[in-house]
């Protein structure tokens, strides 16, 4: 037998392209157009005086980011779970809490990380289908299962429900973890955070990547009752102790403490949303009600393959998954309003002509 038939294989998560090129307008990963909050960039530049500390491990339980989430979000400081991107506080999720013969439930349509890990894991799943309007059923979600993750506002459909609605399902559901996925949940959905106080299974989950202009940072953030982040803690320290490195600890914090900052830019990206749906629909765009950084956009007549092909063409890189059920649509992150400028010259030449 080869040392292959051991190996623990699993088809990888593909992200977004990231071109070498710096002249295109980059619509394809949902970041954020705006540059992160003007005191990362200041203490950047002092942290270069500092580099010598860089000999030392930084702090493994990251008390000090702790104690600033905390405050930002007026939790304990167990409650909070930290990690290198949302994508470590999920992985290691995964890993903690499903371990279960019953599967893990999450749709057919969302973010296609979860199906990774799962296999990667070993976890038993269920894809459960959004419905034609891709919203998700959520009597899907009440059976016997090892576990529930619902990404809201879902990705790539941009589609967000209540915290009324979330909760019926986490009710229904107290014998597994639920995960609340809320990375776009500051562009306009309803945060399920308030419920970890009242459900000790439900772990919300964070992002600086998105809102806060630092998804190359890598910091993400799991919040949850002060038992479930025990169980996460005690997962992240058999692995690794220091995932989150030193200067990191500082920016993450001082991006916290800009608030006007955070506001102004998520307002803009929601007005440039706004502004972006409305010309697309003209141009014969029919697209969900997002409540993210992106729209989920398809033509009537022309492919969506066709418009993304295009749109490279003319520097403009959007994302378009060949996937069953959504390769009519293109989701597009909303950049400047300059970028959507352009993005609407180019559609609107291109269908005008065709
Ligand atoms: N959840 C969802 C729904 C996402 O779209 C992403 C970004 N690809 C992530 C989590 C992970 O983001 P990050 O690791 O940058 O926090």
């Amino acid at each position: 037998m080869s040392w292959e038939s051991n190996v623990r294989k699993v088809v990888p998560y593909v992200p977004g392209e990231q071109p070498k090129v710096t002249n295109i307008i980059k619509l394809n990963t949902n970041e954020n157009p705006y540059p992160p909050a003007p005191g990362v960039a200041e203490a950047m530049k002092a942290y270069v005086k500092r580099s010598e500390e860089l000999r030392l491990y930084p702090s493994p339980t990251v008390e000090n980011l702790v104690k600033d989430l905390a405050e930002y979000y007026k939790l304990q400081e167990d409650q909070i779970f930290v990690g290198v991107g949302s994508d470590d506080v999920l992985a290691t999720a995964f890993l903690t809490f499903f371990n279960s013969k019953s599967p893990v439930l999450f749709p057919d349509i969302t973010y296609s990380f979860y199906e990774v890990w799962a296999q990667l894991y070993d976890i038993p799943y269920v894809k459960k289908p959004l419905n034609e309007d891709f919203r998700i059923i959520k009597e899907d979600y009440l059976g016997v299962n090892g576990g529930i993750v619902i990404t809201n506002p879902n990705a790539p459909t941009g589609i967000a429900e209540s915290r009324e609605w979330v909760e019926d399902i986490i009710r229904a559901n107290k014998d597994s973890v639920v995960i609340v996925d809320e990375a776009y949940v500051d562009f306009g959905g309803e945060s399920c955070l308030p419920l970890i106080d009242k459900y000790d299974n439900v772990l919300v989950v964070h992002t600086f990547s998105k809102s806060r202009s630092l998804a190359g940072l890598r910091v993400g953030v799991g919040m949850g009752s002060k038992k479930l982040i025990q169980y996460l803690n005690d997962v992240k320290f058999s692995i690794n102790s220091y995932t989150i490195n030193r200067p990191t600890l500082e920016y993450a914090s001082l991006s916290l403490k800009d608030e006007n900052y955070f506001r102004t830019c998520v307002d803009k990206i929601c007005a440039t949303r706004a502004w972006t749906m409305e010309e697309l629909r003209k141009l014969g765009f029919v697209m969900t009600d997002s409540k993210t950084n992106f729209l989920f956009a398809k033509h009537k007549e022309v492919p969506a393959e066709e418009l993304f092909e295009l749109l490279k063409t003319k520097g403009i890189y959007v994302r378009y998954f060949k996937a069953p059920r959504i390769n009519e649509y293109l989701r597009i992150t909303v950049g400047t309003q300059n970028e959507m400028e352009t993005l609407v010259n180019v559609l609107g030449d291109y269908l005008c002509k065709s």
